[in-house]
């Protein structure tokens, strides 16, 4: 049956579940960021990810905003690198604009991932650039088309417009950060990040279609 909303204890477990899921991942991040960058994405994410769970596990939070916040907070103060401060950014901005929501929808997720999407674009990166904008933007807008569905119904959908942005970084000559100076060789390959981001996305699309 479709599901209307997360709780906010939900949300937490949701972000839990990314959390194992990026944790179990590091093997294909450090791959992907050795083709391209200096490897360390997969070892960053470990981290950050397992100061997530730190900050989550058994927790009460007021609001499902406040979630989100603490994912961010984890992230950017437990990883270091590009990645910490841009994961941090994206959940901190993102979770404070959900605000004091007590039930999670569809509408809430539009929010997240639009505000979150912005904040980190100030930081230079645009669609194009080949980073986790690649992955992000094409998830935002996505979570703006199904923002009246269920959320359940609309995390398949964000979470399969997240993969398919993490497909098409594979054809984009990167113009930011380390994988810049590869110029034209970086075609052909993912950007870590947004490998990242689109594994965030599905294993939270797949914890709410087992609930
Ligand atoms: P570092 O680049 O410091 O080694 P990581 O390897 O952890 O950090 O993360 C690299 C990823 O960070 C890239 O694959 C890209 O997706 C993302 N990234 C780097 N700079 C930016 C930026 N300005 N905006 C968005 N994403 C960025
Ligand atoms: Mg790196």
């Amino acid at each position: 049956m479709a599901k209307a909303s997360l709780s906010v204890n939900e949300v937490r477990d949701m972000m839990l579940a990314a959390a194992d899921q990026i944790i179990a991942s590091e093997p294909i991040l450090t791959d992907a960021d050795r083709a391209l960058g200096d490897g360390d994405h997969g070892v960053g994410m470990e981290r950050g990810m397992t100061a997530v769970k730190e900050a989550l596990a058994g927790k009460d939070f007021p609001s499902a905003g406040k979630v989100f916040v603490g994912v961010g907070t984890a992230m950017m103060s437990s990883m270091g690198g590009a990645s910490g401060a841009i994961f941090g950014i994206l959940f901190r901005s993102g979770g404070k604009a959900v605000g004091d929501a007590t039930e999670f929808t569809a509408a809430h997720l539009a929010t997240l991932l639009r505000e979150g999407t912005d904040q980190v674009m100030t930081k230079g990166a645009k669609p194009g650039d080949k980073t986790m904008v690649d992955a992000l933007d094409p998830a935002a807008r996505k979570a703006g088309e199904v923002a009246g569905l269920p959320i359940d119904e609309a995390l398949v959908a964000v979470a399969a417009a997240a993969a398919a942005g993490r497909e098409a970084s594979k054809d984009m000559i990167a113009t930011m950060g380390r994988a810049k100076t590869l110029g034209e060789n970086s075609l052909g390959k993912p950007d870590a990040g947004a490998v990242s981001v689109a594994i965030i996305l599905a294993a939270m699309s797949d914890f709410v279609a087992g609930l």
